[in-house]
This record gives structure tokens, C-alpha cells and sequence, in this order.
């Protein structure tokens, strides 16, 4: 779908749900895409995308920094801590503190480089084994730790479920925002995003319904 046709139903859904517009960033998955899809939609003007690898995301954005100014890159995937250092080099913002020693990792880089990308804690709302995330009811607890450490907590992160209604994991995860003072809600890909902004969504995640289906993983 054009880049132009998801920009029409966020605002849709924005005015649907009494939003201002331009209140929902979206982010464009890029990850293992093609780079000349890629190179569309920097052409296009959009200039904030999201990468779940580390190793990818360094070898493709440094070239396109230097030819689309403006780019903002943000870090969705599961973040290993001995890619901490790296990551904070790369992205604008991390989508995925999901655990106090990845937390300790980044206070340290962040003290020795003054500076660090803005933070959003993933809630883990369906309480999946498998998925990363910190629990709904450690919630409070992580974000306040987070916060001890200085760390520029920005928002929270949800990936509902598969197969589920996602509206109950966006109304979840609103509620954690909005006790802890939170403004970013990162919520919402291709096939739920506007559900997301009716709850709230402030970056939205949307992939395949930009860029077209993903081949398998590269790893
Ligand atoms: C891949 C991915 C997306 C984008 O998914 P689509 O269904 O292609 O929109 C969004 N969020 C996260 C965390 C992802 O890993």
C-alpha cells in the first residue's frame, strides 16, 4: 500500500478519535527489506523507520543518513546487552527495555557518553512466556527503577498477542502510561494500527503494509 494511503488512515483514525493531527508517529518497518523499497520511501519524504537488528541496521542506515537528512532510526527487536553500546550509537530511540541488566547496561554507556536515546519499556500485556517484555503488574516497579538510573524513559511498548483482539492490550498498556506519567505509547502494526490510535498509540509500527510482505529473516 502507498506510503501516502497509510498516512490518510492514521489521520483518519486520529480525527476518528478526537486526536490532533500529527499526534501519531509513524514508524515504517524496514527491517530485512529490500533497499530499493527502502530507498522509495526516503524518496517519498518519510524519514522515521524502525529496525529490529542491530547488525542490519548499522551496515544499511549510516549511507542513507548521509543522503536523506533528517532520518530518525528507532530499535524495535529484542536487544541483547552486549549490543547496548552499539545500539546507542545507531538509534534515535529503543522500543525494547525489557530488563534491569539491560537497563544497568545502558545507565553505564549513558553516563559515559552524556548522552541516550529515548527509552520506551516493552509490557509484556499478554504475559506470553515466550515474549519479551516486563510483566503488566512489575510495570510500575521497572519504570520507577529505570528512572533511579536516570534513564530517559519516554514511553511503553506492547506487542499483543497473535491472535487475539489487540484493544484490550492497547488499553492495557495506555493505563500503565498514563499512571506512571508516561506520554509515548508504541503500539499498533499493519494489521491492528488504527485500533492502536483510538486507545492512544503515539508510534505507531507498521511494516508489511508499507513495504509489502518480509522474506524470511536473515537471522
Ligand atoms: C516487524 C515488527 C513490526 C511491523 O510488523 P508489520 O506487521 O509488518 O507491520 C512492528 N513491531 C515490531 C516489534 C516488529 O518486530
Amino acid at each position: 500500500m502507498p506510503l501516502a494511503d497509510i498516512l490518510d488512515r492514521i489521520a483518519r483514525a486520529e480525527a476518528a478519535a478526537g486526536r490532533a493531527p500529527g499526534s501519531v508517529h509513524l514508524i515504517a518497518v524496514s527491517k530485512v527489506q529490500p533497499n530499493d523499497r527502502v530507498e522509495a520511501v526516503l524518496e517519498e519524504g518519510h524519514r522515521l523507520f524502525g529496525e529490529n537488528y542491530v547488525q542490519e541496521a548499522a551496515a544499511k542506515w549510516p549511507a542513507w543518513r548521509a543522503r536523506f537528512p533528517g532520518v530518525a532510526v528507532h530499535m524495535i527487536g529484542p536487544l541483547q546487552s552486549n549490543k547496548a553500546k552499539q545500539a546507542m550509537e545507531l538509534f534515535e530511540a529503543i522500543h525494547t527495555l525489557d530488563r534491569p541488566s539491560l537497563a544497568k547496561k545502558l545507565a553505564t554507556q549513558a553516563q559515559a557518553r552524556g548522552a541516550c536515546p529515548a527509552l520506551f519499556v516493552q509490557v509484556n500485556t499478554g504475559a506470553e512466556p515466550q515474549k519479551a517484555g516486563v510483566l503488566p503488574e512489575t510495570a510500575d516497579a521497572f519504570i520507577a527503577e529505570c528512572r533511579a538510573m536516570d534513564l530517559p524513559v519516554a514511553g511503553v511498548m506492547c506487542i499483543p498477542p497473535d491472535g487475539e483482539d489487540p484493544a484490550p492490550h492497547f488499553a492495557m498498556l495506555a493505563g500503565i502510561g498514563a499512571r506512571n506519567g508516561l506520554a509515548g505509547l508504541s503500539m499498533g502494526m499493519s494489521a491492528d494500527f488504527e485500533t492502536a490510535i483510538a486507545h492512544g498509540a503515539t508510534h505507531v509500527r507498521v511494516g508489511s503494509a508499507i513495504f509489502g510482505a518480509r522474506a524470511a529473516k536473515a537471522g
